[in-house]
């Protein structure tokens, strides 16, 4: 079971935290949740929790909705960012309803009360659940406006002792350009907090890359559109970008 020492101490990063995008989610659709696609993503997270690491996740929601869409759009931004944070429950779900699919066992902990839906976060509690081998999905960011998912990843990396911050995004790194447009961009293997945050390398926000500078977190940037790419990442291989005090 995972959290047991059974021998598989091959892996570099025990206790992490994955975060993904809500718009990784989408797949290849324009809008929304693509159950293919998290199911996918289901199986990447079954693969190395079976592999003895514990796990746990946040999900953003800019797949359904983002508060400063809304307040372009005129709403007011701390209402906007409910709309957000509500979104990210609905993608939470949906990520449970996946690895539930696939028999890994799970709890949904929200920032916002929703007590029908999720279990209301409680850190103790969801160190527990994660103990006993269950992935813990924490959804409403960190509960507040003005704050997005990746604060909230960071801040619960810290709140669970986990010992790195997995950021699955599109590429399998943090390039020194665009590699979709751009054929010399380079993939930084390693990078210091201080760089990142100095030459704005838009990894993440500021406010969670601080965080984990603070908490001294390393943050693993990495494709998880690449098979496998999850547990290689928790073995310390494959290709990645991490972010540390170097
Ligand atoms: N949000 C918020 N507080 C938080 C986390 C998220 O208000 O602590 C809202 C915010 O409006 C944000 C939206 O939820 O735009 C969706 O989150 P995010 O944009 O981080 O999602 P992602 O880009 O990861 O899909």
């Amino acid at each position: 079971m995972a959290g047991e020492d059974d021998g598989k101490s091959d892996l570099k990063y025990k206790r992490v935290l994955l975060k993904i995008s809500g718009e990784a989610l989408m797949g290849d659709t324009e809008y929304g949740i693509d159950m293919p696609t998290c199911l996918k993503f289901a199986e990447e997270i079954k693969a190395a929790r079976d592999e003895g690491a514990e796990i746990c996740l946040v999900i953003g929601g800019g797949n359904i909705f983002r508060g400063l869409a809304g307040a372009a759009n005129g709403m007011e931004r701390a209402q906007a960012d409910s709309m957000g944070m509500l979104a990210t429950i609905m993608n939470a779900l949906a990520m449970q309803n996946a690895l539930e699919t696939i028999g890994v066992p799970t709890r949904v902990q929200s920032g916002l009360r929703m007590d029908e839906v999720a279990e209301p976060f409680i850190r103790r509690r969801a160190i527990r659940h994660m103990e006993k081998g269950r992935v813990v999905i924490f959804a409403a960011g960190t509960g507040n406006p003005y704050f997005t998912t990746d604060t909230g990843a960071a801040l619960r990396a810290a709140e669970m002792n986990c010992e790195a911050m997995l950021k699955g995004t599109q590429v399998d790194g943090v390039y020194s350009a665009d590699p979709k447009t751009n054929p010399d961009a380079q993939r930084y293997d390693t990078l210091d907090y201080q760089d990142v945050l100095a030459r704005n390398l838009r990894v993440m926000d500021a406010s969670a890359v601080s965080l984990m500078r603070d908490t001294n977190i390393p943050i693993v940037v990495f494709s998880l559109h690449n098979k496998g790419a999850l547990q290689s990442v928790l073995k310390g291989e494959g290709p990645s970008t991490v972010i540390s005090a170097e």
